[in-house]
């Protein structure tokens, strides 16, 4: 349970943030700026989320990653009114709550890295170049175009994310989910990565990259259940 304490906001509707919350807080931060780091997003672009309980902390909008302190708590409630902070929340509430409402999702990361957005403007899904896609459910999805932050491009979102942790978002970049923030972070350096090499195989003229069948990434995906190591 997260402690509930009414503070300064009291009367606006917010409250203060529990240990829980400032703890997920710190958290978010770091892999809102991992992101960066990594090359998965340039400037205030992306953005992040992690669910506590009923509360979903969201990256402010526009506001550069580094700048973010613990007092820049941000948290909205699944039907998207503020909880915590006073920043305003990502314009991309609508995908992130989209995910939540409909999965058991822990964290979701949204960016727009430079392989995965060229792939979206190319194909409908990633080809199966590798067996990596079944850490992501199965063969990537790009949902169509829609204007960012609207809840027609959530829609498209979810539709591609049946069945999966990840899609691309056509002319725009990519969304995953995870348990955790580490894993759905994984999952977008891994997508990123998958797209960067069909990009380098396709682009070797007169020859053409080699795909999985159905068949072989569904054994891979068996596999993957067992993979690293055993607790
Ligand atoms: P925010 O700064 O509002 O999170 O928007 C960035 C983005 O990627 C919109 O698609
Ligand atoms: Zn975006």
């Amino acid at each position: 349970m997260t402690e509930q304490r009414w503070g300064d906001g009291h009367g606006t509707g917010l409250r203060d943030a529990g240990e829980q919350e400032a703890h997920a807080w710190r958290e978010l931060v770091a892999t809102a700026r991992r992101t960066v780091a990594d090359g998965l997003v340039v400037g205030t672009s992306g953005n992040v989320s992690v669910r506590v309980g009923d509360t979903v902390l969201v990256t402010p909008s526009g506001v550069p990653y580094d700048r973010l302190t613990p007092d820049d708590i941000t948290g909205v409630g699944l039907d998207g009114r503020q909880v915590l902070g006073t920043l305003v929340p990502t314009s991309e509430l609508p995908m992130h709550l989209a995910v939540y409402r409909t999965t058991d999702a822990g964290a979701v990361v949204h960016t727009h890295a430079v392989h995965a957005t060229a792939v979206s403007t190319l194909v409908p899904e990633l080809p199966l170049v590798h067996y990596m896609a079944g850490a992501l459910g199965g063969p990537v999805r790009v949902a169509p175009y829609a204007t960012y932050g609207t809840e027609e491009l959530a829609g498209n979102m979810l539709r591609a994310l049946a069945g999966r942790s990840g899609c691309l978002l056509q002319n725009h970049g990519t969304i995953t989910y995870g348990a955790t923030l580490d894993q759905a972070f994984d999952r977008t350096a891994q997508l990123e990565w998958m797209c960067r090499l069909w990009l380098t195989a396709s682009s070797v003229p007169g020859l053409t990259p080699s795909l999985l069948s159905p068949e072989q990434l569904a054994e891979a995906q068996e596999r993957l259940r067992g993979y690293g190591q055993r607790r």
